[in-house]
């Protein structure tokens, strides 16, 4: 378990930081937190020539949330504060409590929201309340930044629509839509440092008589290789006023649109039973959050 020899950078500036990116290229590896980086790093399944440490660079940590604006979280804000953060808890329930429910305190304190994003796991927590939230990611390089949805950055298991001198810099959270909710559950095994063997978001908005569906992002986790955006439920549900019957079959709607894989952690034929059982307690718990009730 001992590291290879390698060039270490600490960065004091994001100008700096983008330099060291655009010059070191694929040789290099960012470090957030590194509660994923060491771990692959330690068991030798990757070999980086250079480690970028960013956690010198301040604007990397900031989360900003001011009222009516939505909320921009720095790359770097470290999963606990994100958890405890009073203001992202108001508008963000679902983000706060995923993050909550990573790993251990150490973990948390450790681990940053762009590291969860980055290292580009089918069954991290966080990817899939922020997609729900419709959140976008900042890319950035030396020659400038590009801003794209989430779903369009996480591309496969370790895959990421980023290119060669780039990095992820922040995240854009629009501010929630009124009489909107949005709700966040996983399943996995039962007070362990267990990662989810399914995990889902649901937010729901409702029209101006405060019971018809407007829209709704049902999004699932650990059953396809990227987050996976429900169409079915959205289909299903846009126009009209929920109940029982009806989120019933939204929820077996959501079971078909899962391909979820056998592995160690559950198999394919539990995964898709848990699917619509969080799906259908997701959609009632928002549903009614968005009433108001
Ligand atoms: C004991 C334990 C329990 C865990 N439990 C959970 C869990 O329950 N749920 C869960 O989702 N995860 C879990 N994890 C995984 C991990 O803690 C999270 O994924 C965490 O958010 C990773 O963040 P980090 O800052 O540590 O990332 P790092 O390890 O620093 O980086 C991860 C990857 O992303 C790259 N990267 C980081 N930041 C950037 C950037 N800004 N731009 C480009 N690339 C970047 C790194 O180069 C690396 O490849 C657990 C890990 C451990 C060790």
């Amino acid at each position: 378990m001992f590291l290879h020899n390698l060039e270490y950078f600490a960065p004091k500036s994001t100008t700096e930081t983008l330099e060291l990116v655009s010059k070191l290229g694929n040789r290099a590896k960012i470090l957030a937190g590194g509660t994923d980086l060491m771990v692959v790093m330690k068991a030798q399944a990757i070999k980086p020539e250079c480690i970028i440490d960013i956690n010198g660079v301040q604007e990397f940590r900031t989360i900003t949330c001011e009222p009516g604006k939505g909320a921009v979280i720095g790359t770097n804000a470290k999963l606990s504060e994100i958890q405890f953060s009073a203001a992202i808890q108001a508008k963000y329930p679902a983000l706060a409590y995923a993050t909550g429910e990573i790993g251990s305190s150490q973990v948390r304190n450790m681990g940053s929201l762009g590291g969860n994003s980055c290292n580009a796991s089918p069954a991290a927590e966080t990817p899939t309340p922020l997609v729900a939230l419709n959140a976008k990611v900042v890319v950035s390089s030396v020659s400038g930044e590009r801003e794209l949805p989430l779903e369009e950055f996480i591309l496969g298991v370790r895959k990421l629509a980023l290119a060669e001198g780039e990095m992820l810099t922040k995240f854009v959270l629009p501010e929630p839509a009124p009489k909107s909710a949005c709700r966040y559950a996983y399943m996995g095994r039962r007070d362990a440092m267990e990662i989810d063997c399914v995990n889902m978001a649901v937010n729901i908005q409702l029209e101006n008589d405060g019971e018809t569906v407007k829209s709704v992002r049902l999004v699932m986790g650990s059953v396809f290789p990227r987050p996976l955006i429900s169409q079915d439920v959205s289909a299903l549900l846009v126009g009209k006023k929920l109940n029982d019957d009806i989120i019933e079959k939204a929820a077996e709607a959501a079971q078909g649109e899962a391909k979820p894989i056998d592995d160690i952690r559950a198999s394919a034929e539990y995964r898709r039973d848990i699917v619509k059982v969080l799906a259908r307690r997701l959609l009632k718990e928002a549903y009614a959050a968005a009433k108001g009730v």
